[in-house]
């Protein structure tokens, strides 16, 4: 292992050098940073591994996001909403196989309807599961009132990736309007902090122009935002989107996933206790992406509860694994992938961020 590996993984504090020299890692020096990574991840969070259970609600969206095949200006993506009966068979579903909780996903809508049918939902799901199953929500940017609503409803955590946390960049995968707006975005984070959700966040991993140090930087904003829960993943193109003009100067996709790797393991340095998703797009380029996430910090596992029938419509980026897989298959299948990547699942329990509690309790 070369001295300033070594040196940089001594250090109780990381400087943005010393990030950018863990995130360019390779060989002997890469194997140490994810063997230091495993080591912070057993002893701050320990070897389970949660499961959120997701439910692909709706890939109706009112936002063209330059990357995301079901962006508004996509035509080709056939819409769809799950029904409130198929939602709660998924819910019970989870329920009954002890998954801690559920991710309702979905596009951005904010009509007065819709919100008031995710509450619905949400209270159902509480009611029928009697206030068992955890629910965090991936719903995109809402209002203070309508945050409220739904955390009074029984939602307890929250998804919002930042997607770059660099402003001058994020123009660059965004239209230019208000729909779009770095700061309403961030704004969005203090909402969902003050109303009192467990706050997540994230990033995608090898969009074009981005560099090592946009990625350094990505980490040091949710240690800055003391975020509770990150989910990134490697950018994949879709073809049907504004972004794949791009696709000859992206980075090969394994060398994006390899850069996701580090950016997982350097997280779990940098903020020891927070909860850490394997993303699914991880999966979408190495079959075995999502374990070899768990092992070098990831501890958390989305298995996709999506009626079979959607699931296709729901491609965010090409190449998108187990829409074929019902429930019962991936659930077998994750079990045997959990325990060869070394953890143990986390059953019927909620596996909150213990980032959260101690916040909480200080
Ligand atoms: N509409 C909500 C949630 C659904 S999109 C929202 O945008 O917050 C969930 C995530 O999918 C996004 O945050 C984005 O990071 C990711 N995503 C979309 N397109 C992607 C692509 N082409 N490659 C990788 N991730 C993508
Ligand atoms: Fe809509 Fe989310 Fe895709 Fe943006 S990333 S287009 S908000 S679903």
């Amino acid at each position: 292992m070369s001295q300033d590996i070594k040196k940089i993984l001594q250090k109780e504090i990381l400087t943005r050098t010393d990030i950018i020299g863990l995130l360019s890692a390779e060989g002997d020096d890469r194997n140490q940073l994810f063997a230091a990574a495993a080591q912070v991840k057993e002893k701050y969070v320990g070897k389970k591994v949660y499961y959120r259970g997701l439910i692909e609600f709706s890939n109706l969206c009112g936002k063209n996001c330059l990357y995301c095949g079901i962006r508004a200006g996509n035509k080709k993506t056939k819409r769809y909403e799950v029904t409130e009966q198929e939602v709660l068979d998924a819910a019970r579903y989870a329920w009954e196989n002890k998954f801690g909780s559920l991710v309702i996903q979905a596009g951005e809508r904010s009509g007065k309807e819709y919100i008031r049918r995710i509450e619905d939902l949400l209270r159902e799901i509480k009611r029928m599961s009697k206030g068992e199953l955890g629910i965090t929500l991936s719903l995109g940017e809402q209002s203070e009132e309508t945050y409220r609503r739904w955390f009074d409803a029984g939602a307890h955590r929250y998804l919002l990736r930042i997607e770059v946390s660099n402003p001058d960049l994020y123009p660059k995968y965004h239209p230019d309007n208000k729909k779009h707006d770095y700061h309403a975005r961030l704004e969005a984070l203090y909402l969902l902090r003050k109303v009192g959700y467990q706050v997540g966040s994230g990033v995608m991993i090898g969009l074009p122009f981005q560099t090592t140090e946009d990625l350094a930087d990505d980490l040091l904003f949710f240690q800055q935002h003391d975020i509770d829960m990150v989910g990134m993943g490697p950018y994949i193109e879709h073809e049907d989107t504004p972004m794949y003009q791009y696709k000859d100067i992206l980075m090969t996709r394994v060398e994006r996933f390899n850069l996701s790797l580090k950016m997982v393991a350097v997280l779990r340095i940098l903020m020891k206790d927070i909860n850490i998703a394997a993303t699914t797009a991880m999966q979408a380029i190495d079959p075995m992406g999502r374990e070899k996430s768990i092992k070098v910090g990831a501890n958390i596992i989305m298995p996709n509860l999506t009626p079979t029938q959607y699931r296709d419509d729901y491609k965010l980026y090409e190449d998108k694994p187990c829409t074929d897989e019902d429930a019962e298959e991936c659930k077998r299948c994750l079990e045997a992938r959990i325990h060869m990547a070394g953890g143990e699942i986390g059953y019927g329990e909620w596996g909150d961020s213990k980032h959260f509690a101690k916040r909480k309790h200080e």
